[in-house]
């Protein structure tokens, strides 16, 4: 029996740029299927050019091992990140980023409590999976860690209400990704920086999909202007290549105690991670996507009849239809070849590469019309 997940019917054997390959040769647009981890796009020459001389360098170095490679890696993370003197942990996956943070801010504030959001992802290991809301993601693993409590999303007097002296950290997502791409109110986010400030809590933001440019700027955290204590990313920091960062404040990094990782930092990874941020700072991708975004969300709005709601910002984008996902996303890659992913029943999720371009927009909006008229709605 195998447990790879691999139900899609595709079989993708190369990827350049905004594009996916199968066995036949065929290119699909990939709007979402690398699960925006590749925001620079498939093979990018930079990144390609990175691994290759660091794997001829030096291939592998454990994390106790300084590395010129890591600290330079540390170094950007830290140059771009909200928080000030920020401190930077280096893991391999989003869950890992995001089971440090939560284990910093319990020994940081001696506190046990986590408050979390109704509908948020964090990823799939124990910790992570404690404070992802979804039950049917938690409920077969049951017992999770104790002290968790999920609060609606967006709802700032129910977070008020949670949050007290026994809280050890908020975890929340600036705009939910698998939960629908959802965005709070303007004041949401401050509102969770002040509680928690108020409380000796460390506020934590997941930037893991929302994070690296996709919405317009670096950290989606940048339009709340708030300095949240801990930030994780991971996804397309090293362009498809395993990694997780944990950036955290002074105040919880000299709460750590111990923690570690063998391939955390590692030099391959690195080196991709820092070839990716070189990319997306000097080829200006922060500004090319929140242009491309408002142009793709607009034309679906005004173009495509069959669509109920489009959401996000930048390339974060949810469309709610009356169709079934599922079968939408089956009719676009098999017969339009652009492969996009579900955030809900009747929810299409894009998190396209980030050089996407208008000819790319137009033929996602005429294979979504074509799609929504050939697939039945939900009664
Ligand atoms: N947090 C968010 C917001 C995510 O979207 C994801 C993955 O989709 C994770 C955490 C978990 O990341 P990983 O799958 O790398 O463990």
């Amino acid at each position: 029996m195998s447990f790879v997940f691999s139900e899609k019917p595709i079989e993708l054997t190369a990827g350049a740029g905004v594009h996916l390959y199968d066995t036949n040769d065929t290119a699909y647009l990939d709007l979402g299927a690398s699960y925006g981890c590749m925001p620079v796009g498939h093979s990018h020459p930079t990144v390609v050019d990175a691994i290759a001389t660091q794997t001829a360098t030096l291939q592998f170095a454990h994390a106790s091992y300084p590395t010129a490679i890591r600290d330079t890696l540390i170094e950007r993370l830290c140059d771009l990140s909200p928080i000030d003197h920020t401190n930077c942990w280096l893991a391999n996956s989003g869950t890992e980023a995001n089971e440090a943070a939560l284990k910093f801010a319990r020994s940081a504030t001696g506190a046990t409590k986590i408050i979390a959001a109704h509908r948020g992802f964090h990823g799939r290991t124990m910790g992570s999976l404690s404070v992802t809301w979804k039950p049917k993601y938690r409920v077969p693993f049951e017992p999770m860690l104790e002290d968790v409590e999920f609060v609606p999303f967006g709802d700032g007097e129910a977070l008020e209400a949670a949050v007290d002296d026994d809280v050890a950290a908020v975890i929340l997502e600036p705009i939910q990704g698998e939960g629908g791409v959802r965005q709070p109110e303007g004041s949401y986010l401050s509102l969770a920086r002040k509680v928690t400030a108020e409380h000796g809590a460390a506020l934590i933001l997941d930037e893991i999909q929302t994070g690296l440019g996709r919405t317009g700027t670096f950290w989606a955290c940048a339009s709340a202007d708030i300095e949240p204590d801990i930030i994780t990313s991971a996804k397309g920091l090293a362009s498809g290549l395993p990694i997780g960062a944990t950036l955290c404040a002074d105040w919880i990094a000299a709460g750590v105690q111990s923690h570690g990782s063998t391939f955390g930092g590692n030099p391959v990874v690195a080196a991709a991670a820092c070839a990716t941020l070189e990319t997306i700072m000097t080829e200006g991708l922060t500004a090319h996507e929140a242009h491309i975004g408002k142009a793709l969300r607009s034309r679906v709005e005004a173009e495509v009849a069959a669509v109920t709601d489009v959401r996000g910002k930048g390339l974060l984008i949810g469309i709610d239809t009356e169709h079934p996902a599922t079968e939408v996303l089956q009719q676009l890659a098999l017969e339009h070849h652009i492969l996009a992913m579900a955030a809900g029943r009747q929810t299409i999720r894009l998190l396209p590469p980030l050089t996407l371009e208008d000819e790319h927009v137009e033929q996602f909006v005429t294979g979504l019309d074509a799609t929504l008229t050939a697939t039945e709605v939900v009664r």
